[in-house]
This record gives C-alpha cells, structure tokens and sequence, in this order.
C-alpha cells in the first residue's frame, strides 16, 4: 500500500461468549498457522473476559477492548471502565464510535463530540482506537455517504493534534452491512475508503492521509476479504460475526 501502511485486521466479538465458549475459540486461533508479517491482529472482547485473552491467547495477536469510558480518571462514574484500567489489563486497540453505541441499543446513544472525546482521551492515556464511522441506508441511498462520515470525522479533526492520528485507524462500516451479510461491493467500498481519505487530506493532512489506515467493517468474512483487500485504499478489516470462527483467520490470510 501506499505509504507503507501494514493491514490491521480486528475482531470485535461485541457482546458474545462465555468463559467456556471464549476459551475454546481461542485455543482453536492458537492452534491455527502464523500471522502474515505485513498484517497486525487484534481481538476486542467484552471487558470481563480481556483478562482470559492475557491469559491464555496467542502473543501476536493484541488484545482490545469495544469501549471506554470519556471520564480521564478513575472515580464516581459507575459502570464505567477507563482507559487507564482498560491499559492495566492488557488492553491495546480500543473501538470508539461503533454504529451499535453511537445510535443502536445505547437509549441516548452517543453523539459525533462524544466519540470524538472518548477517542482524545483513550489516545492521550496510551491506547490505539478503531474509531468506526459508517452511514445507513437511507443515507446512502440519499447520496449522503460522505456526509455522515464527514461528519462523524469533523470533531475528532478538530480534537486531535497531528500526532495523534498514528495511533488511530479509521474502521468505514456502513450500518447496512453490519451483521447482515450485505457487504459493499469492493468497488463501492473503496470508493468510499478513497473520499475519507481525500478528507483526511484536506481536514488534517497530506501525510496523516497516506499513513493512516483505513479498516473496511460490515460482513467482511473468508469468502470475501481478498478482494476487499486487494483494494488500494482498504487497509484491514473490523470484524463481527466471522471473528467468533476459525474463519476469522481466511480473513487475516485474505491480505495480499
Ligand atoms: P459484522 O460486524 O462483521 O458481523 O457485520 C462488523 C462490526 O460491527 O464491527
């Protein structure tokens, strides 16, 4: 790719799993084959069972977390979990901005500031983001596509300094996709892949542009990663259902 950028391949096993069903999938993806080099991993699991995957899962594979709370210290916010805990138990990559939290079973959902805090504050105590933006249905059949993205883009560029972004992938998951084997068409995801980053290029910068990566989510599985991959500006993948199988692996082998 472009710039050097190396793919990044999630799995995001939302709110799924049991001690017992957590641990056989992840003795199955230590016992599968070794992760290409120009490929990183990450799993982010439901936060009580990140201790299971620093406990019993392969080293390559990073540990991430689905959230993380927008308060900058540990205190009186209950049923919150801070960044600073979330690095204490392992945790790498964490997703910001997921469709299912910015306006899905969440009743007030949460809004573009409040992702964009939530992704400022988990950069500037030390985690990676996955910050995921995406449009519905409607809206893409609107010709709105780009506007939501800008959208949800626009605060997070006005919170982050240049810097921040190395440690930010940009997760385009359009809702319609999302767990309902409707996946964009490579062509139409690369085309939307290809206007973030003209975005970026425009709202942050030429270089942050190149380098950052840009991860395609929404039924991305074995049977259709290669050719969404082989796009030039889909660097990876966010992945929901087929990441709670062995094929979450045809997926990271699908990188070219
Ligand atoms: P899916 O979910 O792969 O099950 O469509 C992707 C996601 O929501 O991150």
């Amino acid at each position: 790719k472009e710039g050097e950028r190396t793919y990044l391949i999630g799995g995001n096993w939302k709110c799924n799993g049991t001690t017992e069903s957590l641990t056989a999938l992840i003795k199955e993806f230590n016992e599968l084959g070794p992760i290409p080099a120009n490929v990183e991993v990450a799993i982010c699991a439901p936060d009580i069972y990140i201790p299971l995957l620093g406990e019993k899962l392969r080293d390559d594979i990073a540990i991430g977390a689905q959230n993380c709370g927008v308060n900058e210290k540990q205190g009186a916010y209950t049923g919150e979990i801070c960044a600073d805990q979330l690095i204490d138990a392992g945790v790498v990559w964490v997703i910001i901005g997921h469709s299912e939290r910015r306006e899905g079973f969440v009743m007030a959902g949460e809004d573009e500031m409040l992702c964009a805090k939530k992704l400022k504050v988990a950069l500037d105590k030390g985690l990676k983001v996955m910050f995921a933006i995406g449009e519905k249905k409607e809206e893409r059949e609107a010709g709105t596509t780009m506007e939501v993205c800008a959208k949800q883009l626009a605060p997070a560029a006005e919170l982050l300094n240049e810097e921040d972004w190395a440690n930010v992938a940009i997760a385009y998951e359009p809702v319609w996709a999302i767990g309902t084997g409707l996946t964009a068409t490579p062509e139409m995801a690369q085309e939307t892949h290809a206007s973030i980053r003209e975005w970026v290029a425009e709202h942050v910068s030429a270089d942050v542009a190149k380098a950052v990566r840009i991860q395609y989510g929404g039924s991305m599985k074995g049977a259709n990663a290669k050719d969404l991959l082989a796009q030039p500006d889909i660097d990876g993948g966010l992945i929901g259902g087929a990441s709670l199988k062995a094929d979450f692996f045809n997926v990271i082998n699908g990188a070219p």
